[in-house]
């Protein structure tokens, strides 16, 4: 039995009731429907498919297979399914799988009809074995199409049990290994736990770690969370070569030509035929023809000739090596050079030494740099596929806060957190919604949020999350999603709420950043920067360097220390850093005069002068 004599069907004709009367071949699942899932896999395996469904058959016929309604009136169950595809199927063979089944196996239809065949049966179907236990799994089944009449006279006998007409046929059991292939899904929980596509909650990452406090939290255990709590933003789109500078590229790009193309010469000179390289005399050959870059020459030169090459000419058949024209002199159209000028195989660049035709030129993930857009050029790659930009928002809140063009009042200050928010998200590459100031308000911060979370993918705040801000605004965070606010151990920002929320179907990531302006640059880099990267697609973990301390510094283990610092060439050659002016967590200045921060790490005390620290410089930090 092959494949072009199995007809499949999905039997989705249940009310689905125990899934809040949801259809539940139409429930979302990784990324599509149950049904969809269950198409996909079996597809490949018959030669057509169709869907049993009693309701929502517009839905149904979307999949680009014809639905069967039941002819048995009432909801019959799966058998009156089974006997819609029987009556139908216009190959000997139909085979069925229900609507919730994901995971099927990928040969359910080789196997049951080797094990058809070899009981010469009518019917097979599959069983599995769990705790020494037989599972039969009877809507998993291969059954000979001309057996519809026996199956209709059962269900007009009011037969309903799916085994109920095996005593009228000849049945044969076939056994599969793996249960969980044939796990279905019946309520709303099991989908959501087992659905690939699911977001993780927050309780479900913090569970992974050993300790978890969210009053004093490392730095490198929230650092964890975040990573395994953002997804990446599926969408894709497909831009211009040069459009495509700084963005995440979004599939490997598989090079469709040898770059070069030919093997050529990577000086000016003259190509030769390396066994002429003698090693005692001068050498002296005839030059008979002429490659400029880019050409090639129909002469093969014989033994004691050459050829007159330029940079990137195609290397003539014969030749292996180019001696550079500095390196000879010439008379009267020969060549004269030293023994041991070159070596064979010298000046000569082989096809294919850049890039082989077929290898992946540039991987999925990478951002996009000059020279990348120049090797996809070499490629004569001219769209390339790219992540859609990621859209963020953010606002500050505070009602001490003012905007630049608004007069200065008593005690105010100007918001500076979202201009410096502004910057380091424009040189992210992301899309930005600059929602201005948020009064501390709870109706006019949760209007805030909810407008942030409806238009863009991630939203980032600034102020309001400490100790001694107003406790509504945890709340409001708290209510609209799955949110945490931890105090992590260390300096400055000691103060981050963490998490996603939702609103109008859409839901969005929060990274309520403490306000203090240096505050908010520290916690932006180690914390949200890599976040939005992933949600980016890219990977692109802080590259920490090492210097030598100039001077001796003062800290206590058991928190982490960011101090901004000067980084320069020391009298040695060497790098070496210094710690700029006061480094209150309120001053900027300090930050603005710094090209570099310094990383004091939990476990380290007070560094001395001379001493080593990790440093991380604020150029090329994207
Ligand atoms: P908060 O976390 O809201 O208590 O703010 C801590 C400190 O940072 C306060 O002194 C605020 O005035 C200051 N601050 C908060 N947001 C901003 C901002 N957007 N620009 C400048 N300073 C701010
Ligand atoms: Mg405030």
């Amino acid at each position: 039995m092959n494949t072009a004599s199995i007809s499949g069907l999905v039997l989705a004709g249940g009310r689905g009731t125990r899934m809040g009367s949801v259809d539940k071949g139409l429930q979302p699942f990784g990324g599509a429907t149950m049904a969809a899932h269950v198409l996909e896999r079996l597809r490949p395996q018959v030669a057509s498919v169709a869907i049993n469904a009693n309701q929502n058959l517009d839905a149904y016929g979307a999949f680009g297979a014809p639905v069967w309604p039941d002819d048995t009136p009432g909801f019959a169950g799966p058998l009156a399914g089974l006997e819609a595809g029987l009556r139908r199927c216009a190959t000997p063979y139909l085979l069925t799988v229900p609507c919730d089944s994901p995971f099927l196996p990928m040969d359910l239809a080789a196997r049951l009809s080797a094990g058809l065949m070899a009981a010469d049966a009518d019917l097979a179907l599959a069983v599995t074995e769990e705790n020494g236990l037989r599972q039969p799994h009877p809507v998993f089944c291969l059954v000979k199409a001309d057996k519809a009449e026996v199956l209709s006279n059962y269900l007009a006998a009011g037969g309903r049990r799916m085994d109920g007409w095996y005593p009228q046929i000849k049945v044969a059991e076939v056994l599969f290994e793996d249960a969980a292939a044939f796990r279905n899904i019946n309520t709303r929980d099991e989908l959501q736990s087992l659905d690939p596509a699911r977001p993780p909650r927050l309780a479900d990452v913090v569970s992974c770690l050993s300790a978890y406090d969210p009053d004093a939290l490392p730095v490198r255990d929230a650092q964890k969370i975040i990573r395994d709590f953002v997804a990446p933003v599926r969408a894709t789109e497909q831009v211009a070569l040069r459009s495509a500078l700084g963005r995440v590229l979004a599939s490997d790009i598989v090079s469709p030509i040898n770059v070069p193309a030919h093997d050529n010469s990577a000086m000016d000179g003259y190509a030769l035929r390396g066994s002429d390289l003698s090693l005692d005399a001068d050498i002296r050959l005839q030059v008979i023809d002429t490659v400029y870059a880019g050409r090639t020459s129909s002469a093969i030169p014989s033994s004691g000739e050459c050829v007159r090459i330029m940079t990137g000419g195609v290397m003539p058949a014969g030749c292996d090596s180019v001696v550079p024209q500095e390196f000879v002199r010439e008379e009267d159209g020969v060549i004269v050079m030293a023994p041991g000028t070159i070596r064979p195989g010298d000046n000569r660049r082989f096809a294919g030494e850049d890039l082989k035709a077929g290898s992946a030129a540039l991987c999925k993930g990478k951002i996009i740099r000059p020279a990348d857009l120049g090797l996809l050029a070499s490629l004569g790659v001219a769209e390339v596929p790219v992540q859609r930009r990621l859209r963020v928002a953010f606002f500050s809140t505070g009602d001490e806060l003012r905007s630049i063009g608004q007069p200065l009042d008593e005690g105010c200050v100007y918001d500076s957190n979202r201009y410096t928010i502004y910057g380091m998200l424009q040189r992210l590459g992301c899309d930005l919604i600059d929602m201005g100031v948020v009064r501390d308000d709870p109706a006019a911060l949760e209007a805030a949020l909810r407008e942030a979370c409806e238009n863009a993918d991630a939203i980032i705040t600034s102020g309001g999350v400490s100790v001694g801000a107003a406790d509504y605004t945890k709340q409001i965070m708290a209510r609209l999603g799955d949110v945490t606010f931890w105090k992590i151990g260390m300096r400055p920002g000691r103060p981050l709420a963490f998490g996603r929320i939702a609103s109008g179907g859409k839901s969005a990531f929060l990274f309520g950043l403490p306000g203090n302006p240096v505050a908010v640059m520290v916690s932006f880099y180690f914390f949200a920067r890599e976040a939005l990267l992933r949600m980016m697609g890219a990977e692109a973990p802080l590259e920490l360097l090492r210097a030598r301390s100039v001077a001796a510094i003062r800290k206590k283990p058991g928190r982490t220390e960011y101090q901004r610092g000067l980084l320069s060439r020391g009298a040695d050659g060497l790098p070496e850093v210094r710690i700029t002016g006061s480094q209150g967590s309120g001053i900027l200045r300090s930050m603005s005069e710094a090209n570099c921060m310094v990383v004091l790490h939990d476990e380290q005390g007070g560094v001395q002068a001379g001493e080593m620290v990790d440093v991380l410089m604020f150029e090329g930090l994207i």
